[in-house]
């Protein structure tokens, strides 16, 4: 459990030294057996400890006696229950995977890394206001056959077996993210066919590539 918490935090501070996490945007989370453990609401990731980081229960209840959770927990726990094939959850406002879904967009197969997500594009989540139960299920609808994608008016989401294979997905989300932006300002952008993402799906699965 203290190794689980190590990994948690380590990620979370990473997140925000690579500048995926303005202010003291996004979470990190990972599966336990009794349920998750996530980072605490409104504090520098930097100044936390181990302990700092919260247990939610299964039943979604927080033992007495610890910090209060991120106010995005809902989706996490929502996410955990309907994803069982993974362990790990990064959540940001990164700067351009934000700005593309705060214009609206998907990022289509411009470039065959999208397959990353798991897909053939890294979709948008549907807006529904932070914290509810309407955003859980936004992202759980989703997600049901993606590790990531964006969140209307919002940010990003990347789901893996680790937190460190998590917030990997979530960097590279971003970087497709200020890709597609550029490729937008150049005009008339092109993707590849199905049937080439059919051929890149099937060599990610292959080479083990999509954690
Ligand atoms: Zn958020």
């Amino acid at each position: 459990m203290t190794e689980l918490r190590d990994q948690i935090l380590t990620a979370a501070q990473n997140m925000s030294a690579d500048g995926l996490s303005p202010g003291k945007s996004g979470n990190v989370s990972a599966r336990t057996s009794e349920g998750f453990i996530i980072t605490p609401t409104g504090l520098v990731y930097d100044q936390l400890e181990p302990s700092d980081l919260v247990l939610v229960l299964n039943d979604g209840s927080i033992p007495e006696g610890q910090l209060k959770p991120s106010s995005e927990a809902p989706f996490h726990l929502s996410l955990y229950r309907s994803r069982p094939d993974i362990n790990a959850i990064v959540h940001c406002h990164s700067n351009k995977a934000t700005a593309l879904a705060c214009a609206g967009h998907s990022i289509p197969a411009f470039h065959y890394m999208v397959a990353v997500a798991g897909g053939k594009d890294i979709p948008l989540a549907p807006y529904a206001t932070f914290g509810t139960e309407a955003l859980a299920s936004s992202l759980v609808a989703t997600l049901t056959d993606r590790n990531a994608c964006l969140m209307a008016h919002h940010g990003q989401i990347a789901l893996g077996k680790t937190p460190s294979i998590a917030l990997d997905l979530a960097m590279e989300i971003e970087n497709l993210a200020a890709q597609y932006i550029d490729v937008l300002q150049l005009g008339n952008p092109t993707v590849l066919s199905g049937e080439e993402m059919d051929r890149v799906l099937e060599k990610f699965s292959a080479y083990g590539q999509q954690g």
